[in-house]
């Protein structure tokens, strides 16, 4: 590692942002180290500064990694894309005059040695064909280079047609793709730019019943490449599997999904195409007083809740977290907005979201999930984003929501700065989802075998566990899941058994105060999903109940389990096949894996509350969200 000898400065109340920026002592040959680089510093925080020194860090700056190391000391690290950038911190912290803490800025060579291997520009991409641990694996598609577990931007358009086109052929399940925009790039050239498509899946079989709404957008920020891959493979994996597992059957037909997997499109092709410019915002060229690789809105400030906050964003049209001219002026963010104003229900968004920001909204029937996944700095974050210190509305149910995804991934849930006019904020101020924004794995351009052997396996069960609690979320996050369910029919009575346990505290990772309550209720509806209108089940005593299925013809029949805590929460459902055969022997059937959790490592089976003495260890990393 190479040090440079800089000052820090941090101006705290008398200015609402903070400054870092670098007197430099500029003693050493670091010239021949290319840019972008990545410098790393640790900053003396007195303790209780903390969360609000923090959230002045300067929207200037394109943060990567911020971790409290002791007490006082935290370090940070973040990217450096030239010469000028470093000059004009240096400038940047003369003009502070407030308290100055000498620290040491230090150009972290092995990191920024590490970036540049990830966005050596290489060759075409090809097909990619790779042997890939799950079957629904997309690399028949047309690939990034390099990268070939990632679809390109064509392969991803391509992709698109294939899932509207396989859905076509399975019986009960409708793909439908919308254009929802354009880039901006296309708005400026016809010939130019992309549409931005969402792709819609659902299941036919509910009948008067309120659907659960799951939208999951991808690819704002250009330069990530994990999420989009993520988000489209999961989709594919539902569509396979529908009409063959159940409980996945069972949450896509009382559950729309809406995915916008490549939601920066211009951007993502410089990404593709040019990684050394690790271009995070969109085309729009916005001024012409910076170089041509920062120009751009990030997209992911230029959202109308709490937008120009410059806390958490910048007006500097060179910054990486520039906020754009006005809330909602970007076409991507436009197309975001009046698709998901249209898909949620128009009674529960808010018509003065400023002012209603923290009206609580009712958690049994507000309905839907928007999710929002980023790279990197592994990363579970619920609202608000724009503040570290308010707390949002229906905060016991957002929390008990990340709790559990915690619990899967092993993410940290919070972050010490602030982010404005964001995707999250957007979606939980104006349209009442509950909202999360992930930061998948460790790198911007994620290895591909990172990517195969954590970055997708550890967030199936956190999507699908989305899915299952969007038809009410605050409500059904809080209530037991259903971790083990199976059932055995017997020909000679015509009786079938269903056996299911449930717990409230097992999939929780810090065992929130929302999962300490016993399981009180737990109950089974066989061929009528508890969604139906006026479905009341079969409660089971002691983790099983008796269901005479005699009049039942031969078939595949599903059954349905929930169960209630003792706080009055409702869980997610939880669906397993049974097959009546009239001449077969008796089946005795193990659950369908249970895709929103199979039950892992840990923990007691049926759920009471157990004092807990764990508590959350992991502080605050990062950010790019
Ligand atoms: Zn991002």
């Amino acid at each position: 590692m190479m040090k440079f000898h800089f000052t820090f400065y941090l101006a705290f109340a008398a200015s609402r942002s903070m400054f870092v920026a670098v007197t430099a002592s500029n003693s050493n040959s670091t010239s021949t180290i290319q840019y972008p680089r990545i410098y790393v510093a640790e900053i003396n925080t007195p303790a209780g500064k903390e969360p609000s020194a923090i959230s002045r860090f300067p929207a200037e700056v394109d943060l990567l990694d911020y971790d409290r190391i002791t007490d006082k000391i935290h370090k940070i690290s973040f990217l450096v894309h030239d010469e000028q950038e470093l000059v004009s911190l240096v400038a940047l912290a003369k003009k502070t005059k407030s308290k100055t803490i000498n620290e040491t800025i230090t150009l972290d060579l092995s990191a920024t040695e590490e970036l540049r291997l990830q966005i050596t520009t290489a060759v075409e991409g090809d097909k990619g064909l790779f042997s890939d641990v799950a079957p629904q694996a997309a690399s028949v598609y047309s690939t990034i280079a390099n990268y070939p577990c990632y679809k390109n931007l064509q392969g991803s358009f391509a992709w698109l047609d294939d899932m509207v086109q396989r859905a076509n052929i399975i019986n009960g399940l409708t793909v439908t793709k919308t254009d929802i925009g354009n880039s901006y790039l296309k708005t400026k050239n016809a010939a130019s730019g992309y549409d931005i498509w969402a792709i819609k899946i659902t299941g036919t079989a509910a009948v008067g019943a309120t659907k659960g709404i799951f939208f999951i957008m991808s690819g704002i920020h250009a330069r990530e490449m994990a999420p989009p891959e993520l988000t489209s493979r999961w989709v594919e994996s539902l569509i396979n599997a529908y009409g063959n597992d159940a409980d996945i059957t069972a949450m896509l037909d009382y559950t729309e999904i809406h995915l916008v997997v490549q939601s920066n499109p211009d951007g993502r092709q410089v990404a593709e195409t040019d990684p050394s410019v690790l271009r995070r915002k969109n085309m729009n060229p916005s001024s012409s007083t910076c170089s041509a690789t920062k120009l751009g809105v990030d997209l992911n400030r230029n959202f109308p809740f709490k937008w120009g906050d410059l806390t958490g964003s910048s007006n500097n049209k060179c910054s990486e977290t520039y906020h754009g001219i006005s809330a909602g002026s970007e076409p991507e963010v436009k197309a975001i907005i009046e698709y998901t104003k249209s898909i949620f229900p128009a009674a529960q968004q808010k018509l003065d979201p400023i002012n209603q920001g923290q009206v609580t909204y009712v958690e049994s029937s507000t309905v839907g999930v928007f999710l929002d996944v980023h790279a990197y700095s592994n990363l579970v974050l619920p609202p608000w984003s724009y503040s570290t210190t308010v707390i949002p509305p229906n905060n016991n149910g957002l929390t008990a929501i990340r709790d559990k995804i915690q619990y899967w991934t092993n993410y940290a849930g919070s972050i010490g700065y602030t982010a404005a006019g964001t995707t999250t904020d957007y979606a939980y101020s104006h349209l009442g989802t509950a909202a999360y924004t992930f930061e998948l794995g460790t790198a911007f351009y994620q290895d591909c075998a990172t990517f195969e052997s954590t970055i997708y396996p550890i967030n199936l069960k956190p999507l699908m566990h989305l899915a299952k609690i969007s038809k009410a979320p605050l409500s059904l996050g809080q209530g037991p899941d259903v971790i083990s369910l199976s059932t055995s029919y017997s020909p000679a009575d015509g009786k079938l058994t269903i056996m299911a346990v449930a717990s409230d505290s097992a999939w929780s990772k810090a065992n929130v105060a929302t999962a300490q309550q016993s399981v009180t209720e737990i109950r089974a509806f066989v061929n009528i999903h508890p969604y139906t209108p006026n479905s009341v089940g079969s409660l089971l005593v002691n983790g099983s109940v008796i269901v005479d299925v005699a009049t039942y013809q031969d078939g595949r029949y599903s059954v349905y389990v929930q169960a209630k805590d003792s706080a009055g929460y409702w869980g997610p459902v939880t669906a397993t096949y049974f097959v009546k055969s009239s001449t077969a022997q008796p089946t005795s059937v193990p659950s369908s894996k249970p895709t929103s959790a199979s039950p892992t490592t840990r923990k007691p089976t049926i759920a009471t509350a157990s004092p807990t003495t764990r508590k959350p260890t992991r502080r605050p990393t990062r950010r790019p969200r």
